[in-house]
């Protein structure tokens, strides 16, 4: 094999695609390169899957029954379309039909709402799906900025960008992590945006949606709620509310604290936003929409509805004592004077060990996973190497820990930040402490946690 050669101008990394290009350069066979692709899932599934603690805030472990639909005979379906007979371009659906209305339904349970759509490949094509159908071009939002946990898909280079909107940034108290109202309440008078979105991946505290949805009612502005990471701990009833707070969208991300599929789901309760968001959603942003994946949905959002109440405030639990272990520890973290947190993430300032990034690698090295993080005072030229460090508890929460056990992991963190152990003493230590955690709880496969019933 000799050609294509990579091409000279990548957004990926160059050296990365030549590694893959090589393999294909060392066989002849089809076979062989297929083979290559299954080996390097097998070993992120031994590592990431088996020896790693996982602490990424963004990603949560599927019961073993969500990761089986995943794989099923449905999921090679064809079903574009809405729900239904005379809605479907396809015959032979009724199955297909009855997974996605119970997947509707459940979802509308789970959040106690009245509408909820289940075909969106991620929370971004849910926000997407917002601006499409409520904003027009030169429209004014205002979102937050990624310093103070906003998300792109809701600033100038996602979907909020893509649709031609101005974004006027939502003002913050870098002191308090907190919305400045009162300067809000002055920027947005002036600017009368028609939404403001707030989805904030670094979270720690709720968000004054009813104060911010009070204001911007005065002109018709609504607030939408994109609770990507929060959905879980929302349909836990383990955080605020926001469609009883006064947000008449909630959009999240299934694959964060929701526990379920990676894939994005969207929640409402006025009859008169079924129509333009259920249109933006088919045929404007998906067509087939993975059947599989609205199975393992459905599922899920059963899980929540179980096991979510409980389930949820054991990972707000372990975040706020992981977060008073790595303080105690030495380790800067943001909103210590407000216990930590109130979801699922802890963020530290890692300025003094060398920033996010090189944290995160460092720790990476020992077998434990976290992301870098823009936090208050990193400006635009910090953004690939930010100031914080965000270390989220879904993963070890379902894997059974709870508070006590945050000790022996912010020990390991503050072993290789504080200490100075070499990364591979500390990481044959956490392999020890991890190998026989292997089992996800808090769903019909596996029950609750053997702790849960003894306490
Ligand atoms: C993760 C995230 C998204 C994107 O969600 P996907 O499901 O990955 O598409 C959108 N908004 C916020 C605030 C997020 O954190």
């Amino acid at each position: 094999m000799t050609e294509p050669t990579p091409s000279s101008f990548e957004v990926h990394d160059k050296a990365v695609l030549a590694k893959a290009r090589a393999v294909l350069d060392a066989s002849e066979s089809p076979r062989a390169w297929a083979d290559a692709v299954v080996d390097a899932v097998k070993r992120n599934d031994e590592w990431r899957g088996q020896r790693c603690l996982n602490l990424l805030a963004p990603e949560a472990p599927t019961s073993p029954t969500v990761r089986r639909l995943l794989a099923s005979e449905i999921g090679t379906r064809a079903a574009e379309g809405h729900i239904g007979r005379i809605n479907r371009w396809f015959a032979g659906t009724q199955h297909i039909d009855e997974v996605e209305a119970l997947c509707v339904e459940l979802l509308k349970t789970a959040f106690r709402c009245r509408y909820a759509d289940h075909r969106l490949m991620g929370s971004m094509l849910g926000n997407l799906t917002v601006y499409h159908a409520l904003t027009q071009p030169g429209d004014t939002v205002m979102t937050a900025s990624q310093p103070f946990g906003g998300h792109s898909s809701n600033r100038h280079d996602g979907p909020a960008g893509t649709r031609g909107l101005t974004i006027v940034d939502v003002p913050y108290n870098p002191a308090t992590l907190e919305v400045d109202l009162p300067a809000f309440t002055q920027l947005a008078r002036q600017v009368r945006p028609k939404l403001v979105v707030m989805g904030m991946s670094m979270t720690l505290f709720p968000l004054p949606v009813r104060q911010m949805s009070d204001v911007i009612a005065e002109w018709g502005g609504q607030f939408i709620y994109d609770g990507a990471h929060q959905a879980g701990l929302i349909a836990g009833g383990q955080f605020q509310d926001p469609l009883s707070e006064g947000a008449v969208i909630l959009t999240g991300s299934a694959g964060k604290t929701f526990s379920g599929p990676q894939s994005g789901m969207i929640m409402w309760n006025d009859p008169q936003l079924t129509e333009p968001l259920t249109e933006a959603i088919f045929p404007v942003l998906v067509a087939t929409h993975q059947v599989n994946r609205v199975a393992a949905l459905a599922v899920a959002a059963a899980e929540m509805i179980e096991y979510g109440q409980r389930y949820m405030a054991q990972i707000v639990k372990n975040s706020q004592a992981l977060g008073r272990a790595l303080d105690e520890r030495g380790i800067s973290m943001l909103g210590a004077d407000r216990g930590y947190s109130q979801t699922h993430q802890v963020i530290a300032n890692v300025k003094p060990f060398g920033g996010g990034l090189e944290v995160a690698h460092r720790l990476a090295e020992a077998n434990i996973i976290t992301n870098k993080n823009l936090i208050p005072g990193d400006g635009p030229e910090d953004w690939d190497r930010p100031s914080g460090l965000r270390i989220g508890t879904i993963e070890i929460t379902r894997l059974g820990l709870r508070e006590a056990d945050m000790a022996t992991i912010a020990d390991f963190i503050a072993r290789v930040l504080i200490n100075g152990e070499s990364t591979q003493t500390v990481g044959q230590d956490v392999i020890d402490f991890r190998l026989p955690l292997q089992t996800f709880y808090y769903n019909f496969d596996n029950g609750w946690p053997a702790w849960v019933n003894g306490e």
